[in-house]
């Protein structure tokens, strides 16, 4: 589908893997028989819920309240869902906020100031719960929290990585024919284009930050003699938030791209529409210049005598105003 067709989006439920323990709560209280699982995850199938919210309150984790914003058309499939290890990054429809974050690490204890609720934070004291993270000490668990930033970010570019694509094919590939032609806006193209930018910014933005905070870590550790396995978590924690920089740079250069490839499509669509009307206004030239010699300068003309002939040379008028506007509104060009 076209990037410039409308979408209608539906708040898709689903269920956050990473937080699932799998007790089977929620499948046993679901009227409509929505939830199944596998050996693996427990989903939700979109044609059968009805939003009842009866499964809510029952999970002992949280993880069935979770909602993705997505194309009503493309719900995300069971097979798709059953495959998933961790939810993936909300689109475009609820860009993630940023917004700064302190952290203030004091002997064994971790303070944290913030503004709002950034989902790394939600998510890892459950995950934590669940799976061995070796969160022991303040230092420690600021480093798993630090690693989930670092992964929802790289779901965050992941996904705009995607979108990119579908941005991407919809400039270059669906151009051939005259139906997909009519149906490109470009006004729509440059808004997502502008969007993912925006996102890919603030993603680079947030992974400076967090090189600089990974750097000045790796400079605690070595000095306070902390533990092995804890500087090599921070070192490979600088690592990949160098390698995410990178990409995120590489998007944004791929962005960068778009803009002025789409650019130049919207100046060789305007060159096409322009020549189009230089060429009618030729053809029209000589039966203008004829007309404006002869005029109605002749002693028999029909239609002079005729009754309705006034009538008729308006309507005739009308429709000849008419008509052109009709067909340049069909071709796209107004
Ligand atoms: S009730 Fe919650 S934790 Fe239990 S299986 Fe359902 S989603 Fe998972
Ligand atoms: S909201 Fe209602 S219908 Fe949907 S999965 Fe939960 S219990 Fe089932």
């Amino acid at each position: 589908m076209s990037a410039s067709q409308a979408v209608e989006v539906l708040r898709q439920h689903l269920i956050d893997p990473e937080i699932c323990i799998r007790c089977n709560t929620c499948e046993e209280t679901c009227p409509a028989h929505a939830i199944s699982h596998d050996s693996r995850n427990y989903v939700v199938d979109a044609a059968k819920c009805n939003f009842c919210n009866d499964c809510i309150s029952p999970c002992p984790t949280g993880a069935i309240d979770s909602w993705r914003q997505v194309d009503k058309a493309k719900p995300y499939a069971l097979v798709e869902q059953l495959a998933w290890d961790s939810l993936p990054a909300q689109t475009e429809v609820d860009d993630p906020l940023m917004s700064p974050v302190t952290f203030a690490l004091a002997g064994n204890r971790l303070i944290t100031i913030r503004y709002h609720e950034p989902k790394a934070f939600k998510t890892f004291p459950l995950r934590a719960e669940k799976v061995a993270t070796g969160c022991t000490s303040g230092d420690t668990i600021l480093i798993g929290l630090l690693e989930a930033i670092v992964d929802r970010l790289a779901d965050i570019l992941e996904r705009a990585g995607r979108d990119v694509e579908a941005i991407s094919r919809d400039i270059f590939e669906a151009r051939s024919t005259k139906a997909s032609k009519r149906n490109r806006d470009f006004q729509e193209l440059l808004k997502g284009i502008g969007r993912k930018e925006d996102l890919a910014s603030s993603v680079r933005d947030s992974l400076i930050s967090l090189q600089r905070l990974a750097g000045f870590l790796a400079h605690v550790a070595a000095q306070a003699k902390m533990s092995k396995d804890v500087r090599a978590r921070i070192k490979t924690l600088s690592r990949d938030v160098l390698s995410l920089a990178d990409h995120a740079t590489f998007l944004s250069q791929k962005i960068s791209f778009l803009l002025d490839a789409t650019l130049g499509m919207i100046s060789i669509e305007q060159n096409a529409i322009i020549k189009i009307f230089s060429v009618a206004a030729v053809i029209f030239l000589p039966p203008t210049l004829v007309a404006s010699i002869y005029g109605m300068n002749f002693d028999i003309i029909p239609e002079l005598k005729w009754e309705f002939g006034y009538p008729f040379a308006i309507g005739l008028m009308v429709v000849s105003a008419i008509l052109p506007f009709w067909y340049f509104r069909r071709r796209g060009w107004l």
